[in-house]
């Protein structure tokens, strides 16, 4: 079944300008890292970049933007200005997949690899909630998983002056699960520093069953809820709003499986989206069953199960690790390490990405509660502090060192440390 990829591996094409010695598809977090960091370890590859966005985003600085707290202009730089000038660029949509022949078809033409890199982030279905796209952006119904949408959450907090404020949280997965709560505790924060807290109901709705999906940091942050009066009901899921008549329609199940829907009215209302696989990728042979890049993450080499010059790292693929920056940055060295393993036929070990994860909980202005963890809820912080206690350090860090380590460490293809955490005691 390898015949036919091996042979192409064997010989690499150097001549067909079509083709490259890498390809990877999205120059988002991952696609940018990676390419930079497989060209540190192997400077002679060909290696394309299939993206069409002009713009590279930060996204994590968003929940910062929808509290005021950091410049959208910061979270975002032109492309060209990321993208390395030894890449070739391919300005288009990639479409479909064939595997067998090693090549991927795009908005403009096709293109063959000897090793492809899978990272085309994850889709947020705004259809996914009945009337969303209608009202998004008007009627104080906002988001942070968009950057102009951040800017507008800030307008509708800035402005309010208390009343009934809901958060929601869909099923998982989702990119970075804890931001739906984050913008919660600093709503809450920018209501209780004006004086208006005592005004205001706030309600944390999420479709799972607890308050974050890490035990040893569920009973620390229903703390800092109940600090703020923050209501949490869980099993509710969101599925439509009425921004005019300020009404959200909830589903909310019980553990038997019986469900209900549940009215909700609003003043302000913090939406996040649902979330999939992008369609091309739900659409393609490299698929699992729930439509994410299917790859090997038991041992966690992050290659494709079925086709042995395929990887996948980030937001698309299936480990059932927390999707962030976070992760990225650890999947990067990994990916590229067994690539280059690969090509050389060498007899080093693979590396093995151990599910890690962290979510920077923004849990006041000013105070970040950083939740760092690998597979299995196991805690696994970098420094050592107890990470279930706020701490202004990890302000500074979610704020200024993570956006740095993005653009200048896992962009210029640096590793920042190596995977090695010790767990502590839950
Ligand atoms: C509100 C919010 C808060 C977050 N907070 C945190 C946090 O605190 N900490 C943290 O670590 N992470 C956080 N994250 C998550 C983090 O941003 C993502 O996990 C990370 O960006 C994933 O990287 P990626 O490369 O997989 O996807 P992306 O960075 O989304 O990049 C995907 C790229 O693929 C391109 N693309 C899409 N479709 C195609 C196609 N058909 N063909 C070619 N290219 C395509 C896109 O244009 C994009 O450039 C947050 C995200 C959001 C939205």
């Amino acid at each position: 079944m390898y015949l036919k990829q091996i042979i192409s591996v064997r010989f690499f094409n150097m001549n067909n300008s079509n083709h490259s010695n890498i390809l990877i598809i999205g120059g988002g977090c991952a696609g940018i890292s990676v390419a930079t960091r497989l060209k540190s370890l192997k400077s002679d590859l060909s290696i394309s970049i299939i993206e069409p966005s002009e713009k590279s985003l930060y996204q994590a600085a968003w929940t910062l933007v929808g509290a005021g707290a950091y410049d959208v202009n910061s979270t975002i730089k032109p492309m060209s200005s990321v993208m390395p000038n030894y890449v070739n660029w391919i300005k288009e949509y990639a479409e479909s997949f064939s595997p067998e022949s090693n090549s991927v078809k795009t908005s403009g033409g096709e293109y063959s690899y000897d090793y492809l890199v899978v990272c085309p982030g994850l889709k947020i279905n705004f259809d996914g909630v009945a009337g969303l796209k209608e009202t998004l952006g008007k009627n104080n119904v906002c988001t942070n998983y968009s950057s102009d949408m951040a800017v507008y959450t800030w307008e509708c907090l800035k402005n309010l002056q208390g009343g009934n404020l809901l958060f929601t949280e869909p099923p998982m997965p989702i990119k970075c699960a804890g931001a739906p709560q984050k913008i919660a505790y600093l709503a809450a924060d920018h209501l209780k520093k004006k004086g208006a807290l005592k005004d205001s109901n706030l309600e944390f709705l999420c479709a799972k069953p607890v308050i974050f999906g890490v035990p040893h940091f569920q009973g620390p942050l229903n703390e800092i809820c109940d600090s703020y009066g923050i209501k949490r009901s869980f099993q509710h899921n969101l599925i439509s709003v009425n921004g005019d008549a300020k009404e959200a329609v909830f589903k909310q199940s019980d553990k038997d499986g019986n469900s209900k829907e549940v009215t909700k009215k609003f003043d302000f209302i913090h939406v996040t989206p649902p979330q999939t696989s992008p369609d091309f990728i739900k659409n393609s042979p490299l698929a699992d069953a729930g439509g994410w890049v299917d790859v090997d993450h038991k041992e966690g080499t992050l290659r494709h199960t079925k086709y042995e010059n395929i990887y996948s790292l980030g937001d698309v693929m299936n480990a059932p690790n927390a999707k962030t920056g976070a992760a990225v940055r650890k999947q990067t060295p990994i990916v590229a390490h067994n690539i280059i393993k690969d090509i050389n036929k060498s007899s080093e070990a693979y590396r093995l990405y151990d599910g890690y994860g962290a979510c920077p909980l923004t849990v006041a202005y000013g105070k970040v509660m950083l939740a760092e963890f690998c597979y299995g809820g196991k805690v696994t912080p970098s420094l050592p502090f107890d990470p279930t206690k706020p701490s202004s350090l990890y302000w500074q860090m979610k704020s200024k060192l993570f956006p740095w380590l993005q653009w200048n460490v896992m962009f210029k293809g640096k590793e920042w440390s190596k995977p090695n955490h010790k767990a502590i005691e839950n």
